[in-house]
């Protein structure tokens, strides 16, 4: 398939009519990337089944991990949709657009393999204004998972959706850097109170300052099989998170504890593994550069995922660092675990997810 790739300028007068081909072809079933705040997502016509099936194809997605309708105006939440949850409306009003999806009981309209045959619905209305003017101007809800093969770290610049899906689509949008980095908070509204099955780019202390409860029960949820140990919340909620995810080609392994111990056991094992001749990468933080020895680096790929102090610069740079080790063919990274407020809540999620799993806590 040929693959046209169209660079947008938002800076210059009428840029939305660089959008024009693209709307077409998503209204005319076709596939197309853009980006979003959160990363870039891969679009098609959520109201056409073949042109849906096109997705699963090109990112080689399970059927049964269903995907997010992306919508540009609240009004089209009322065709998706059976019954409208009571706290959506705070919920849009505080939130959208923005990077926070809301599952709901689905309409009629909204065809199975959308939903992977569930009852329910997740739908988003993106704030990044390339995806909005795009969504708009096709006419219909977008159907859009992230831009990426399924199972590799998800791509927030037009280079990664380019490595993983050019001649699987017919359009890709080069519209910049997706400046949230990690993708939209999963939040169940059909339940009370309402819960988080993905932490996201709007963050549970946001979500509980307009809704008073939520719940978020990481312990509860095996982050990365997705099998519950509360037999009543299984089979998992959202079916997604039951997968190998965000995956870099290299191992990853997370250390979590004092920043300053952590530092000193990767140090350690990375001067061992070296020895044993495994190329490694450190995933670092500014605040812990200093820990590690000036003569690690010159057998190491040191690489910061931004400031603990700014838990926004983490989330932002989180999937460019692993794609980036796997341009320098690191086969093992170690990285520090981030605290786990805020953002950083999303980071830890989704760096436990690449490593599988695989956390020394110190
Ligand atoms: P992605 O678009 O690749 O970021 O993944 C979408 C996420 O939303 C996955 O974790 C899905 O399991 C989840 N999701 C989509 N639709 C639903 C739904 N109806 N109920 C629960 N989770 C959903
Ligand atoms: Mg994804």
């Amino acid at each position: 398939m040929k693959t046209e790739i169209i660079k947008v300028d938002t800076a210059v007068q009428d840029w939305d009519k660089q959008l024009d081909y693209a709307a077409q072809v998503l209204s005319s079933g076709g596939l197309v990337a853009f980006p979003t705040e959160t990363v870039y997502g891969l679009g098609a016509n959520a109201l056409d089944q073949t042109a849906v099936e096109g997705i699963y194809r090109a990112k080689g997605r399970p059927s049964d991990n269903p995907l997010i309708v992306h919508i540009a105006n609240t009004d089209s939440v009322k065709e998706l949709t059976d019954s409208i949850p009571f706290v959506t409306t705070v919920l849009m009003e505080a939130f959208w657009p923005g990077p926070l999806t809301l599952v709901m009981p689905k309409s009629e309209k909204v065809p199975d393999i959308i939903t992977a045959g569930l009852d329910t619905v997740a739908i988003r209305m993106p704030s990044h204004p390339i995806a909005a003017a795009l969504i708009k101007k096709s006419g219909v809800p977008v159907a859009a998972p992230s831009a990426n093969s399924s199972g590799r770290p998800s791509p927030t610049l037009v280079k990664h959706v380019i490595e993983d899906l050019k001649g699987k689509v017919d359009v890709i949008i080069d519209g910049g850097i997706s400046n949230v980095g990690v993708e939209s908070t999963v939040l169940d509204i059909t339940v009370t109170p309402p819960m988080i099955l993905r932490p996201g780019g709007v963050t549970l202390e946001q979500l509980r300052s307009v809704l008073g409860a939520v719940c978020w029960d990481p312990e509860s949820v095996d982050m990365y099989t997705g099998t519950s140990s509360d037999a009543s919340l299984a089979p998992p909620r959202s079916p997604g998170m039951k997968y190998k995810h965000y995956s870099p080609n290299a191992a990853l392994l997370l250390l979590q504890g004092d920043p300053e111990r952590v530092a000193a056991e990767i140090s350690k094992r990375a001067e061992l593994y070296h020895r044993e001749g495994t190329s490694i990468g450190i995933l670092n933080t500014d605040e812990t550069a200093s820990f590690y020895e000036p003569s690690l680096h010159t057998y190491c790929k040191i690489i910061s995922l931004g400031s603990r102090e700014n838990p926004e610069t983490l989330a932002s740079n989180l999937f460019r660092c692993l794609r980036d080790f796997d341009e320098k063919a690191v086969e093992m990274i170690m990285a520090e675990a981030p605290d786990e407020n805020g953002i950083g809540q999303a980071v830890m999620n989704r760096l436990l997810k690449a490593a599988g799993g695989n956390i020394i806590k110190l």
